[in-house]
């Protein structure tokens, strides 16, 4: 579903992605660990064109992302063509980016009537539906900020499969959780994991990786030093820079 292919990118003079390879297949789930500044974030963030990329292609579903190919050359696609694009991506961020003054409700609700022009009473209904998927069907009318912070970000995640997408990326999306309330996000990605979604999670739970991911890609310095099979690279890092990481992460 997604093909990443000799992704560059830099931002001035800094090299932050330097050729990055990577392919998910339909429903598989690729976990992405590496140290702070490995360019976790800007991967992820160049697969739904948040960032242009230097060099290289990006595809899903055999589409190129934000940009149109002529004779060799990419040129970006217009804003309203990259919208579409990133209609069919789902992300959430390590800060749950909620509109405060919306309830759950009015959250999940948003997207799909402004920009898929769907009628309010079946995206209300399609919301508590959604709501009910990730545990918070008696939270429908909460604000964010009556709200914990797990809850929060599975309203996120809710709001994300509103826009029904076929990829969903996800940035440390338990990071700034208190420890207590990461399992709850953890469990509504394993739920959506086993539904058949294809995600794409940078994370530090190696815990999630082992038992969920497909795929463990480490990053280090821009590029993906090493990437296989979750439990054989956890238990048996090839590399020295994926045993160093590991053990301080273990
Ligand atoms: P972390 O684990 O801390 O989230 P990361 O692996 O996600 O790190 P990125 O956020 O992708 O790392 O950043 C990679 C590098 O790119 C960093 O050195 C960062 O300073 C730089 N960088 C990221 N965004 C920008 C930007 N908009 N302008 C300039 N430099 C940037
Ligand atoms: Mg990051």
């Amino acid at each position: 579903l997604v093909r990443i292919e000799g992704v560059h990118k830099t931002f001035g003079q800094h090299h932050v992605l330097r050729g990055i390879d990577m392919t998910i297949k339909q429903g598989e789930v690729s976990v992405i660990i590496g140290p702070s500044g490995s360019g976790k974030s800007t991967l992820l963030r160049c697969v739904n064109k948040m960032e242009s990329i230097s060099a290289g292609r990006i595809h899903v579903r055999d589409e190129l992302i934000g940009y149109r190919e002529v004779n060799g050359q990419l040129h970006d696609l217009n804003p309203r063509q990259i919208a579409a694009q990133r209609r069919e991506i789902g992300m959430v961020f390590q800060r749950f980016n909620l509109f405060p003054h919306k309830t759950a409700l009015q959250n999940v609700m948003e997207a799909p009537i402004q920009v898929k022009k769907i009628a309010k009473s079946e995206a209300r209904r399609k919301a508590l539906e959604l709501l009910e998927q990730v545990g918070l069907a008696d939270r429908a009318g909460h604000y964010p900020a009556q709200l914990s912070g797990g809850q929060q970000q599975r309203v996120a995640i809710a709001r994300a499969l509103a826009m029904e997408p076929e990829l969903m990326l996800f940035d440390e999306p338990t990071s700034a959780l208190d420890p207590e309330l990461v399992g709850d996000v953890l469990q509504v990605m394993k739920d959506l994991a086993k539904s058949g979604m294809t995600m794409m999670v940078v994370t530090h739970e190696i815990g999630f990786a082992r038992e969920v991911g497909d795929t463990l890609s480490f990053m280090d310095g821009g590029v993906v030093v090493e990437s296989g099979d979750p439990r054989e690279m956890i238990t048996n890092p090839q590399h020295s820079r994926t045993k160093e990481f590991l053990s301080r992460v273990l």
